[in-house]
């Protein structure tokens, strides 16, 4: 099986190969299809499976349906159209990272935002509009709050290693952030462990998803 017969572009095809990855991972082959069919998805996965691209690569190719040549949709001042929420920095700048590698043939706009660090240089990024963002769910809020974030156009919500992000405390931030996203969008929810917490999370947030265990 290969990224292309997934119903990738050429483009990302071609970015992940030289990433040297030769085939998708179980949790790819069928988070991948799953995802551009527009289903929510709540994904047990442990981090070394590539759930990463996993969610990464399909919503690439939801952003630029038409790969390079495709800037037709932006998003405006403030505004964006993926959100990825994870629970610490390092999560956060590793999945943008990843983003940034699969996307190198693409236009992609995208940031990352955590806390620990000035907001100057996030607001700054934001002002733009972006295709992406990843952020911790704290440092998210306080943009939101002080207006330099708009949650209001976000087409695809992830949460990344949710497990974790409760462990950490972060679920009033989350139920937050959520209360700030339209009605009206994909959700993806992927976690290590499916606890009772999780599982009530998941059942307030995903419509009617596909279950990926790997
Ligand atoms: P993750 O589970 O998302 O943390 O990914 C674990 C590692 O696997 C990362 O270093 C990825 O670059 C790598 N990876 C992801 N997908 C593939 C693939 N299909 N083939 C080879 N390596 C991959």
């Amino acid at each position: 099986m290969s990224f292309a017969s997934l119903g990738l572009s050429e483009a990302l095809a071609a970015a992940v190969a030289a990433l040297g990855y030769n085939a998708p991972t179980p949790v790819q082959q069928r988070a991948i299809p799953a995802l551009l069919q527009g289903r929510d998805l709540m994904v047990a996965a442990q981090t070394g499976t590539g759930k990463t691209a996993g969610f990464a690569l399909p919503i690439l190719q939801k952003l630029f349906p038409a790969g390079l040549a495709d800037n037709s949709k932006r998003a405006g001042s403030g505004q964006t159209r993926a959100l990825v929420l994870t629970p610490t920095r390092e999560l956060a700048a590793q999945v943008h990272d990843s983003f940034r590698a699969y996307a190198e043939k693409l236009p992609l706009n995208s940031a990352v935002v955590f806390g620990g660090v000035g907001t100057k240089s996030q607001v700054d990024a934001l002002e733009g509009g972006l295709d992406v963002l990843v952020a911790c769910p704290g440092r998210l809020l306080d943009l939101a709050l002080m207006g330099a974030a708009d949650l209001s156009t976000v087409e695809i919500l992830v949460l990344d290693e949710a497990d974790r992000m409760l462990d950490m405390g972060f679920i009033r931030d989350v139920k937050k952030i959520l209360a700030k996203l339209p009605k009206e969008r994909q959700n993806l929810l992927f976690s290590a462990t499916f606890s009772n917490d999780i599982s009530e999370l998941a059942e307030k947030l995903l419509k009617n998803p596909e279950r990926i265990e790997v």
